[in-house]
């Protein structure tokens, strides 16, 4: 296997769409190094993207922030702004793991695992956020949740990285939210995570919503039906009714160890409603 730690975009994408077999991007290892380790890898080649100043700095950027893809889920929470602009996010990345994972696994490793129950996708989904990916054709932004297909599968192409995420400015009376529901207290996969951004206007009547769940279909999804029962409430119980159900609609569970369709279904609901409570909240206070 051949090892290549590039200090360039440019290089690491050379590399990547030049190789002939199996090349893969190093970010934090968390995933790579373990699926490697148990041999369901055997990347020819290793490019890692920590070298690279620009996929390891947050900044701001139009009223929002831009993020690194190799930056680690504690680094964000260590960020003196991006906490109190966008809670949801920074908490979902660091519910990944432990302590120790959260010092080295990325938000686009998360992402680019291709796993339907990654935690930080949901809450990326839900803010707006967008990627911004590289490769040998030049770079495109594209929305998050247009990034992943399907389980272990992108809309990448060959040579194509993840450089950053863009958060985009939060208006007004905006917050957002990030919950999972594991059967553990910690180092579990989620049965179910859901992410929700709103906003309300000076009446407390929610204005504009995302709702994003995770774990619950082959993809993470955003659903369009589960926001509209928030936009136009105070979150009264008639619209977390409307709301639960949606969620429950939108999902096509897998049955597994961790809990059967049904259960996941009704667990969509319950965790659609508590993150809506938590954002809504979060956002009346500013
Ligand atoms: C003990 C343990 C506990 C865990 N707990 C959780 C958890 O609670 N929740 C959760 O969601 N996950 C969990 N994970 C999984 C893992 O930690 C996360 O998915 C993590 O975010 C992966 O990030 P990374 O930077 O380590 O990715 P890596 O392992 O470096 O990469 C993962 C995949 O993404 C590709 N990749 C990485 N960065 C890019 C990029 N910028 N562009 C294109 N492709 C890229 C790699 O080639 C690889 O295929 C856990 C893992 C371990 C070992």
């Amino acid at each position: 296997m051949r090892y290549e730690a590039p200090s360039s975009l440019e290089q690491a994408v050379g590399l990547l769409a030049a190789a002939t077999g199996d090349a893969r991007v190093l970010a934090g290892g968390t995933d790579l190094l373990v699926q490697m380790r148990t041999d369901i890898l055997n990347p020819d080649l290793v490019v890692d993207i920590k070298h690279i100043p620009e996929l390891r700095e947050v900044k701001e950027e139009a009223g929002g922030f831009r993020i690194g893809a190799a930056v680690t889920g504690a680094e964000l929470k260590e960020h003196p702004r991006l906490q109190s602009v966008w809670p949801g996010v920074v908490e979902a990345a660091n519910l990944i793991g432990s302590t120790q994972i959260q010092g080295r696994a990325t938000m686009g490793g998360n992402l680019c695992n291709g796993s339907p129950a990654a935690d930080s996708v949901p809450a990326l989904i839900a803010a707006g956020a967008k990627a911004s990916v590289v490769g040998p054709n030049g770079r495109r932004e594209i929305a998050v949740e247009e990034v992943m297909l399907a389980p272990r599968k992108l809309s990448l192409t060959k040579g194509e990285i993840i450089a950053s995420f863009l958060l985009p400015a939060r208006g007004r009376g905006s917050a957002d939210a990030y919950l999972r529901f594991i059967p553990r207290t910690e180092m579990d996969i989620a049965v179910v995570g859901c992410g929700i951004a709103l906003t309300v206007d000076g009446n407390g009547v929610v204005s504009r919503a995302r709702v994003s769940l995770g774990a619950v279909a082959a993809r993470p999804l955003l659903v369009e039906a589960a926001a509209n029962a928030l936009i136009g409430s105070k979150l009264e119980d008639a619209a977390l009714k409307k709301l639960d159900a949606a969620a429950g609609a939108a999902c096509k569970p897998i049955d597994d160890k961790r809990g059967t369709k049904e259960y996941r279904i009704k667990v969509a609901g319950v965790l659609a409603r508590r993150t809506a409570a938590i954002a809504y909240e979060r956002a009346r206070k500013g």
